[in-house]
C-alpha cells in the first residue's frame, strides 16, 4: 500500500466510463491503481465511485464498481418518490389502514428516519411532504402560502400518522406521505461501500451529489482529501482529510425556489412549516453516511443551537455557515476544525 513517498498521478486508460489512475513509487513501479467510474443520472445527480487496488486487480475492481452502481440504482428504485413503482410511492398512494409490504432494506431506512425525528427534536422529519408540496405549489404560483394553509400542512405531518410493522407499513390517515430525499442518498452510499468491501476492495470512495464516504487508506497512504463546496460561489472553501468516515453537505445555495423576490430553501422546518433561512451551508462528518445525511438536514433546521445536540453523539463533527455573503458567521465543532487541512477561505 502507498506511503507518502508516492508521486504523481498517471492516467493510463479509459474503459467505457471507468478510468484508471496509477500512483507510482519513486523508482517508477506502479503501486496502486485508482479505478473510477461515473455512473450517469443517479438519484437525479452526479456520482463518482473509486476503488483503490493493486495494479493487478484492475479488472476485478471494474467488476466491483459495476456491482456498486447496481446497488445505488436499487436503492433509488425502492425509495425514490420520483419513481412511481417504488415501495415508497406505493406506500404514499395507499389508503389508510392498508398494509403495504416493504423489503427489509426500505423498512430499515424508515425505522432510522423515524428514530431521527426524535433524536433531532423534530428537525428531521421524513413525514414532511404535505409541507414540501405546499411550498412547491407556492413556488409555481409565485405566491406565499396563507397562515391557514401552513397550519393545515403542519397538522398533516408526524410519525403518529404511520405504523411500521415487522414486514411493512400502514398509513393511519389518507393524506399522510413520506419523503426520503434527506436520507436515501446517505443510505445508498453506505450500502455501496458495504458492497465494495464485500467484493474485497480494501480502499475507495463513493460520492453522490457531493455527499461522500471513504474507506481504507487514501492514495497517499493517509486520509482522503475531500473538498468543501463554497456556500456562496463556485469552487471550494476548504479541504478536509477523512479516513473511514462520511461527509454530507446540505445547503440552500444549491436548491431553492424564488417567491415574491425572496429565495426559499428546499429544506423545511417541520415545526413551523416554513423553509429554513439564513443557514446557507451545513457540513457534517460522521462514521456512516446516513447519519451525516440526517444531521446535515437537521442542523440546517436547528441552526448553531443544534451543535450541542450533535456534539453529544460520538463521532459527529459539523461546520455551519450562517448569514449572507456580505455578513456571514462560521460555527464548528472543535473536531471539525482539526479535520481542516488549511483555514477556511470564505471571503
Ligand atoms: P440535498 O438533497 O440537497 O443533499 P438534503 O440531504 O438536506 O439535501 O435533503 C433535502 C431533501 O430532504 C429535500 O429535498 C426534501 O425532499 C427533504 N426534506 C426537506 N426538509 C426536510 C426535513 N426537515 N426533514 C427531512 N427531510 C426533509
Ligand atoms: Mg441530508
Amino acid at each position: 500500500m502507498p506511503t507518502s513517498r508516492y508521486g504523481r498521478v498517471l492516467l493510463v486508460g479509459l474503459v467505457l466510463l471507468t478510468a484508471v489512475a496509477l500512483w507510482q513509487t519513486r523508482d517508477g513501479t506502479p503501486a496502486l491503481a485508482l479505478v473510477n467510474a461515473h455512473p450517469q443520472r443517479v438519484m437525479g445527480t452526479d456520482c463518482t465511485l473509486v476503488a483503490a487496488v493493486a495494479p493487478g486487480d484492475i479488472a476485478r475492481a471494474q467488476k466491483a464498481l459495476e456491482a456498486a452502481e447496481a446497488v445505488i440504482r436499487d436503492v433509488e428504485a425502492r425509495m425514490s418518490v420520483y419513481v412511481e413503482a417504488s415501495e415508497l410511492s406505493r406506500l404514499n398512494r395507499a389508503v389508510a389502514g392498508e398494509n403495504v409490504p416493504l423489503t427489509a432494506d426500505t423498512l430499515g431506512v424508515l425505522r432510522i428516519a423515524r428514530d431521527a425525528a426524535s433524536k433531532t427534536a423534530g428537525a428531521f422529519d421524513a413525514t414532511c411532504p404535505p409541507v414540501l408540496l405546499l411550498w412547491k405549489d407556492a413556488g409555481e404560483r409565485g405566491k406565499r402560502p396563507s397562515e391557514d394553509a401552513l397550519s393545515a400542512a403542519r397538522e398533516a405531518t408526524g410519525w403518529t400518522r404511520f405504523e411500521l410493522t415487522s414486514s411493512g407499513a400502514q398509513k393511519k390517515m389518507a393524506d399522510a406521505r413520506l419523503d426520503l430525499g434527506g436520507i436515501a442518498k446517505g443510505h445508498a452510499i453506505d450500502r455501496t461501500v458495504g458492497a465494495l468491501k464485500k467484493a474485497n476492495v480494501k480502499a475507495g470512495l463513493v460520492e453522490i451529489g457531493g455527499d461522500v464516504r471513504v474507506f481504507g487508506p487514501g492514495p497517499k497512504g493517509q486520509g482522503w482529501a475531500v473538498h468543501l463546496r463554497h456556500p456562496f460561489r463556485k469552487g471550494s472553501c476548504g479541504t478536509i482529510e477523512l479516513q473511514d468516515a462520511a461527509v454530507c453537505t446540505s445547503g440552500s445555495y444549491q436548491r431553492f425556489t424564488e417567491i415574491e423576490g425572496q429565495r426559499y430553501s428546499h429544506i423545511i422546518d417541520p415545526r413551523t412549516a416554513r423553509p429554513v433561512q439564513d443557514v446557507p451551508s451545513v457540513t457534517v462528518v460522521a462514521p456512516d453516511c446516513i447519519t451525516a445525511d440526517i444531521w446535515a438536514t437537521a442542523l440546517s433546521v436547528l441552526g448553531p443551537e443544534g451543535l450541542e445536540k450533535l456534539a453529544a453523539i460520538d463521532g459527529l463533527e459539523a461546520l455551519l455557515i450562517t448569514g449572507r455573503p456580505e455578513d456571514f458567521a462560521i460555527h464548528q465543532t472543535p473536531g471539525f476544525a482539526r479535520l481542516l487541512r488549511d483555514p477556511l477561505r470564505l471571503e
